[in-house]
């Protein structure tokens, strides 16, 4: 095998790239569209062959093997293309782990995925171990591969990414929670998005660890259908578990082979129902590569909160601007809500990916007063939400400056503002971090 081509070029495409270069392969990149000035002087300087703006057919369909990033769906002509002459399509997750002996720790899940990941690193990190950051997160993994040197990685892994995984093995899977999300690239077959994170599991061995929510239904139903060999660690706040984590009172217990470890929960640098999930995933995962409890304790004190995730932005006359734009599906705004103490003015909104709201209709009822809809298209929400907080207490806005302005309005000295859009955010914005920016800037303008 000699000619990879990688479809994408952004940061997966190129680290994979570099990589395949790197291996000695004739690699060759090619992007439907344009690809960012970074990345062309990537590509530049590794002198990596590339096109962008279109596919040149003959180029791509004499690959030996195709490397596919995660944003190209199955059904983009060109991959069909391939598919239809049998070539070998893989994720940059997949091309990377062939060429990485370091140990595995890989999260995948609807919610909590980049919080989970970031808890793990830094404990890593305390621990004093060389731990590599990647997969959706910051760097690419490939480009990990191809440029360093790390003994662990911890990766967080998007479905999509897991859908051309074949070989890739973890040695610690976790998997946070499974909830409704993308499914218009799952043809809104839920099976079909279950069985694509739980490929995530399925070359594991008795030796390594699967850490899950053993309160989330999905996860144990398709649990009930399978067969894993590997140790098995579920985290739950509903009951007692003999191996994995639980909560009792006021504090977490690990329970890994002999040892049993509490964790006060006035000591969690996150607060909310999920970051005790989390936490609960993190501290596993680090009792299961032997990290001593002290570190672990001392890790989830000093966890920094990330941006965009119920990130505290400012309180102004006593109103508290939060910034949660990376809620961007039903179940991460339920838990943002759910963890609200003060009457909230939600700003909700965007590009919907087939939402069910019914299961806020409670916490709307109890928690919210207002609602500020920003989206280009707010009928659902206003469908769903209407008959409870009142057609008088709901606005619709078309930029993050307006919606933070009528927020303002609504808003008296002991309420919160509350931006958790359950939606994606390309109807108006670049993406959720440009959609939670300018929620700031705005805020800051107040
Ligand atoms: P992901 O990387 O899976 O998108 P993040 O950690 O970035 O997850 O969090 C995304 C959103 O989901 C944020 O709004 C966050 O507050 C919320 N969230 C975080 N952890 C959980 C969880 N375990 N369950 C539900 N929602 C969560």
């Amino acid at each position: 095998m000699n000619r990879i081509v990688v479809l994408g070029g952004a940061e997966s495409g190129i680290g994979a790239a570099v990589l395949a270069k790197v291996k000695g392969f004739d690699v060759f990149l090619s992007d439907n569209g344009q690809i960012k000035e970074e990345y062309l002087q990537t590509l530049r300087q590794w002198d990596i062959p590339f096109e962008q703006g279109g596919h040149t057919a003959e180029l791509i369909l004499n690959a030996d093997e195709v490397v596919k990033s995660p944003g190209i769906p199955a059904t983009a002509p060109m991959v069909r293309r391939l598919t239809e002459q049998g070539t070998h399509i893989i994720s940059e997750i997949e091309f990377a782990a062939r060429y990485d002996t370091a140990k595995k720790i890989c999260i995948t899940g609807s919610n909590g995925k980049t919080t989970t990941t970031s808890i793990i690193h830094h404990m890593l990190v305390q621990a004093g171990l060389d731990a590599g950051l990647g997969g959706n997160i910051g760097k690419s993994y490939a480009l990990q591969v191809a440029t360093e040197h790390h003994d662990y990685y911890v990766l967080e892994i998007s479905s999509f990414q897991l859908d051309n995984c074949y070989d890739f093995r973890p040695d610690i899977a976790i998997i946070t929670n499974i909830t409704p999300d993308h499914l218009d690239r799952y043809e809104y077959q839920m099976e079909n998005y279950v069985k694509s994170k739980f490929r995530i599991t399925r070359n594991l061995r008795p030796e390594d660890c699967f850490i899950f929510d053993s309160d989330d239904a999905i996860t144990i139903e398709h649990l009930s259908k399978i067969v894993l060999q590997a140790k098995m660690l579920p985290f739950t706040q509903q009951g007692e578990v003999e191996q994995g984590a639980f909560l009792d009172g006021d504090k977490i217990v690990l329970r890994y082979e002999e040892d049993e470890t509490d964790l006060y929960l006035k000591d969690l640098a996150l607060g909310g129902k999920h970051n005790i999930y989390n936490s609960m995933a993190a501290a596993l995962a680090a009792k299961a590569t032997g990290i001593d409890s002290e570190t672990i304790r001392r890790s989830l004190k000093t966890f920094q909160p990330i941006e965009h995730r119920l990130e505290p932005v400012l309180s102004i006359r006593d109103v508290l601007y939060i910034n949660d734009s990376k809620a961007t599906n039903v179940d991460s705004a339920w838990y943002a809500l759910e963890c609200q103490t003060r009457p909230v003015v939600w700003i909700v909104g965007g590009t919907d990916k087939g939402n069910d709201y019914s299961v806020l209709e409670e916490l709307v009822r109890t928690k919210v007063k207002a609602i500020v809809c920003l989206g280009l298209d707010n009928r659902k929400i206003h469908e769903a939400f209407e008959g409870i907080v009142g057609a008088d207490r709901m606005v619709d806005t078309h930029s993050a400056e307006e919606a933070v302005n009528e927020s303002s309005r609504f808003a008296e000295p002991g309420d919160v503002v509350l931006l958790s859009p359950c939606c994606a955010s390309f109807d108006l914005f670049r993406c959720y971090e440009d959609r939670g920016e300018k929620f700031k800037e705005a805020v800051r303008k107040l």
